[in-house]
């Protein structure tokens, strides 16, 4: 028999409370149609009476999204529970979350309230709430600094008034897997009635420990973890969604019985989207998500993996939607794990071309720490039979300032016949990209364009790369130069002259007719 170990997530309230992480209520809605898809099973979209922001949020993710249940945070005040139930008017699934703190810390030092006096208010604040909602989830703030004895009397109360969800938060991230475990089996001894609710676990991450609390929690029974994507969150962050449920999936023999029903494959969307609305991407050697979490390097790692990839992998990218692992090719890479990749970007090298390509593989390794698709891209270009460059930079002219408006007068070679045009833009690099692209008849969209300086000082040299796209193919350009201007027209046209490269192969490529 299995049981269902819930998944809360708070990355819209305690994710969004952090500093850089804050959303306008587009994205929220967004956010919270994927986390309906990845199949969490309760949504915190915010804390009401905070701020007009916060209530609009809660109210239009209440209403749209409809297969989840939708939760509001409250205070124990009456305005505070009156404001969380009005946001959650129209939801499918209304929750309201009530907290106060139980710990004599926040008692004395925040609250001034005794602690009969918090008894008191979580009556009457659970009971307040019920009138909203069937739903209510109790959560008593700092409970792994609390006295043990106390905490039972504070969720005996709870469950009385008629809480169904009892979290124990680890407010301040200070707690440890063993004592947390021991908590959880503590609650579930002395507090009467408890087998009737919902044990909670809320942990942060200030000791880098969240994650480990939250599934030895689980594993002392807490059937709810509050948890964010990405383990955005206060200070250190929160407990990471993708961490829990994939150490709960991988470890069905430490976790026996248990499961989420989150979906896997949309761990990793979820964790790009997030990533792409608050800007803040994660560390590359973070768990499930990282860019680097299923690449292997070492030689002797990629041989393996690739031989079967149970050699040295204990879940697969797929299982949470990644397209393939990433094997990143470095200078400790063979012959084998390079033919591999070729063959997946489509080359099939002759013996020699392969030969001739490895060596410059292994050239470029030796300068550059990662060596990406594009560069084995530019490479395989270099180590097949080279035709003639298509466009070549000839000559630049640029006008710039705040008067007329920036001019380019470009001169280059397409298919050797010297072409020239002069053309304005909003700055001198739009009005050079605009130039070369009438001469070249260029149909791709520039997807990004960065500089920088390759040494230190005024006279250090300028190197742009330039993102082009087309017909679903990337590539990126880069050109190298005094002037940043002459940097950047040589940057877009190596971009196109690769794309040029790319359809001539393809057409090659392409089965002949008789
Ligand atoms: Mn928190």
């Amino acid at each position: 028999m299995t049981e269902i170990v819930r998944i809360f997530d708070t990355t819209l309230r305690d994710g969004e409370q952090s500093p850089g992480c804050s959303m306008n209520l587009a994205e929220k809605l967004t956010l919270a149609r994927q986390l309906e898809r990845l199949g969490v099973d309760v949504l915190e979209a915010g804390f009401p009476i905070a701020s007009d922001g916060d209530f609009e949020a809660v109210q239009a993710i209440a209403r749209e999204v409809r297969g989840l249940a939708v939760c509001g945070l409250a205070r124990t005040g009456a305005a505070d529970v009156e404001r969380a139930g009005q946001a959650l008017e129209g939801a499918a699934r209304p929750r309201i979350h009530i907290f106060i703190a139980t710990s004599d810390i926040h008692l004395e030092h925040k609250l001034r309230m005794s602690r009969e006096r918090v008894l008191e208010e979580v009556d009457r604040a659970v009971r307040q709430a019920l009138h909203h909602c069937d739903d209510v989830e109790f959560s008593a703030e700092d409970a792994t600094r609390s006295d043990w004895a106390y905490l039972v009397q504070v969720f005996d109360v709870a469950l009385r008034a008629g809480a169904r969800t009892l979290n124990v938060p680890d407010t301040v991230g200070y707690t440890t897997p063993d004592e947390i475990a021991a908590l959880f089996h503590h609650l579930r001894e002395h507090v009467p009635g408890v087998a009737e609710a919902v044990l909670s676990t809320h942990c942060h991450d200030d000791l880098g420990l969240a994650v480990a609390n939250s599934l030895a929690a689980v594993r002392a029974g807490a059937r709810q973890v509050e948890c964010t994507v990405n383990g955005i969150g206060e200070r250190a962050g929160n407990t990471a969604m993708e961490e829990v449920v994939m150490a709960i999936r991988t470890r069905p023999d430490v976790f026996a019985g248990l499961e989420t029903k989150v979906r896997g494959e949309e761990i990793y969307s979820s964790s790009r989207l997030l990533s792409s609305i608050i800007g803040v991407a994660v560390q590359p050697n973070k768990a499930i998500v990282g860019a680097n979490a299923f690449a292997h390097e070492a030689g002797i790692h990629q041989d393996g993996v690739l031989k079967a990839a149970i050699t040295y992998e204990i879940m697969t990218p797929r299982s949470i939607g990644r397209p393939s692992n990433e094997l990143v090719l470095g200078k400790h890479s063979g012959r084998h794990a390079f033919r591999e990749r070729l063959a997946e970007l489509g080359f099939a090298l002759e013996d020699e071309e392969f030969e001739r390509a490895f060596k410059r593989f292994k050239d470029l390794a030796d300068k550059k720490k990662s060596i990406f698709n594009e560069d084995l891209e530019a490479i395989v270009a270099d180590a097949v039979v080279q035709t003639e460059e298509r466009f070549q930079f000839q000559q630049l002219t640029v006008l710039s300032g705040t008067f007329p408006m920036p001019t380019a007068t470009v001169e280059l070679t397409v298919d050797g016949v010297v072409r020239k045009t002069t053309t304005t833009g909003v700055g001198p690099v739009d009005a050079i990209f605009k130039a070369v692209t009438e001469l070249t008849d260029s149909k791709s969209e520039l997807v990004r364009y960065q500089v920088n300086a390759i040494t230190a000082g005024l006279d250090a040299q300028g190197e742009v790369a330039v993102t082009l796209a087309e017909a679903g193919r990337r590539v990126i350009g880069h050109g190298a130069h005094y002037d940043v201007l002459v940097a950047s027209a040589k940057a877009y046209i190596h971009a196109l002259n690769k794309l040029a490269w790319h359809k001539r192969r393809h057409q090659a490529a392409e089965p002949k007719g008789v």
